[in-house]
């Protein structure tokens, strides 16, 4: 379970996140809509501490995420720490972030043989399971440039996956992508959804939130703005800034 309470955060005078109360379940899917510039990146960043806090306090499974509690105070834990912490969070970003140097079995299997210190044997078997799995097994000693953009964001969810992550971030997967290449990256979002995975996904894709959405939170100024299930948020939408938003996206 994701916890996120009271969250702030500014950028110099800019406030950003002005108090951002969010809640996932495990196993819950929550995709986050909102305009350009309401903090949604922002927001994704801080639940793996990409970004710090200013207030507030974010956990995953009961951790508090960038931190440890000591008494009534708080102290920021070490690099070596959050990294551990990192890998418990798969981030999956717009532009896929492959290492270009390295094959596709290789930006797969690196983090689990640096990180978890996987053999390599044991991280290349895996890696081709998670490969088979996002319809890829062919690809294993392609490099990214060789790819599609959709088969190197499908990748991109094979390596996050490798870490075997309690939860799963996904910052607009496919708005880099050429129009026919998104179907086939959401449906492999779509399965991990349906195999109980838990995660937060950042999104203008209403079609997608619609089928798998557990939870639609719509933001705006760095609030939320409002939040509920699919049939509440897209097709009955309280507030005007949500009407007049799904109203240019759909
Ligand atoms: P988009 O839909 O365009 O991706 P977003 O909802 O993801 O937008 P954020 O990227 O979270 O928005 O940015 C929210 C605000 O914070 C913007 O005004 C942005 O310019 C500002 N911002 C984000 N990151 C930084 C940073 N590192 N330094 C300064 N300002 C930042
Ligand atoms: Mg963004």
């Amino acid at each position: 379970m994701v916890e996120i309470k009271s969250v702030t955060k500014s950028f110099g005078p800019v406030e950003v996140l002005r108090g951002i109360d969010l809640t996932v379940r495990t196993g819950e899917v929550t995709v986050v809509l909102g305009p350009s510039g309401s903090g949604k990146s922002t927001l994704l960043r801080t639940i793996n501490h990409l970004e710090k806090v200013d207030g507030g306090q974010v956990s995953v499974d009961g951790s508090l995420v960038g931190y440890r509690r000591s008494g009534d105070k708080l102290y920021e834990l070490r690099e070596r720490e959050i990294l551990k912490q990192r890998t418990g969070i798969g981030f999956v970003f717009q532009n896929f972030h492959l290492f270009p140097h390295l094959t596709v079995l290789e930006n797969i299997t690196e983090a689990p043989v640096s990180a978890l210190k996987r053999s390599k044997a044991e991280a290349a078997e895996t890696a081709r399971r998670l490969l088979t799995r996002v319809g890829l097994a062919e690809k294993a000693g392609a490099y990214p440039r060789q790819l599609s953009g959709g088969q190197q964001q499908r990748v991109a969810i094979a390596r996050a996956l490798a870490l075997e992550p309690k939860l799963l971030l996904f910052d607009e997967p496919t708005s880099a992508l050429d129009p026919e290449l998104v179907g086939e990256v959401l449906d492999v979002i779509k399965d991990l959804a349906h195999q109980g995975t838990t995660m937060i996904v950042v999104t203008h894709e209403i079609g997608f939130a619609r089928e798998v959405a557990d939870t639609v939170v719509f933001m705006d100024e760095g609030r939320i703005v409002e939040q509920g299930p699919p049939s509440q948020v897209l097709d009955a939408p309280r507030h005007e800034r949500t009407k007049s938003f799904l109203s240019k996206v759909i």
